[in-house]
């Protein structure tokens, strides 16, 4: 589904993604691991196209120079240097970190803009499948955004990037500062979206364990670099590993 091969994102002279490499199959959750700053929110601007919106503001303001290198597949297309916009539409929706929604709108004009690249039947039927995975905002379409709980916002953020209709979801940082009953459903929600809708999900994440159970394959980004990759089960047989990313 998508390939990234030895990708490297400098911001000017910083290298804050050095010779990644990774890849999503279909029908697959991926997790990208790491601690603050490893480059994990990069990554994820990198495989949406959002970087190119990010380096040609900053060419126009004046700002830093921004480089992205390596090859970038996305069903065995090269999409490097596409834009954001034609990559939302191909398929690849991101939801980025800090949830971001409208927050002077209701959930429910927050879940209409989400679906204005689908037709009315589409953004018909993934709203009720919205509401059935997250029944919390179907008692809440009324509320302004910004009234809503973390979770709720984060389920919110969800929800409108299903209605973009993905064939590969980006999660950014999805339980981040949430509690872990709140972070167990959000969980489950994900691996149903996998499981009901057929969408390829990659996710970031600080820590490991919340979403581990979730993931076929996972990665470990370091300063930018990806120091290690396994099955679930190779990560979770690996001693350090588990000591550094898994607190167990
Ligand atoms: P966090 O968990 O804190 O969000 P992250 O893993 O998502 O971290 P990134 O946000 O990708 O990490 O940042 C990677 C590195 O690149 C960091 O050192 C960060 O300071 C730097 N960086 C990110 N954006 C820019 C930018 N626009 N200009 C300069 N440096 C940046």
């Amino acid at each position: 589904m998508l390939e990234a091969r030895a990708l490297m994102v400098f911001y000017e002279n910083m290298l804050a993604l050095n010779n990644v490499s990774i890849a999503c199959g279909e029908d697959q959750i991926v997790g990208v691991f790491g601690a603050n700053s490893a480059g994990k929110s990069t990554l994820m601007y990198t495989l949406s196209g959002i970087i190119e919106d990010i380096k040609k503001k900053e060419e126009m303001a004046g700002g830093e120079r921004i480089t992205v290198m390596g090859t970038l597949l996305y069903r065995g297309r090269d999409i490097m240097g596409l834009s954001p916009s034609r990559r939302a539409k191909a398929g690849i929706i991101l939801c980025p970190e800090r949830r971001r929604i409208f927050t002077e709108s209701s959930v429910i004009e927050n879940l209409r803009i989400g679906g204005y690249l689908a037709s009315g039947s589409q953004a018909r039927e993934t709203l009720e499948y919205v509401f059935k995975i997250f029944p919390a905002l179907a008692r809440l379409k009324k509320r302004v955004g910004g009234f809503l709980s973390g979770g709720e916002q984060q389920m919110l953020a969800i929800g409108r990037s299903l209605m973009a209709q993905p064939r590969l979801l980006l999660l950014d940082e999805p339980l981040m500062g949430l509690s872990p009953l709140i972070q167990a459903t959000l969980v489950r929600a994900t691996r149903e979206i996998r499981d009901e809708r057929g969408i390829s999900i990659i996710v970031t994440e600080q820590y490991a364990r919340p979403v581990l159970p979730i993931v076929n394959h996972a990665f470990i980004l370091e300063n930018g670099s990806a120091v290690l990759e396994g099955t679930r089960e190779d990560l979770m047989n690996n001693p350090d590993v588990r000591s550094a990313y898994f607190g167990v």
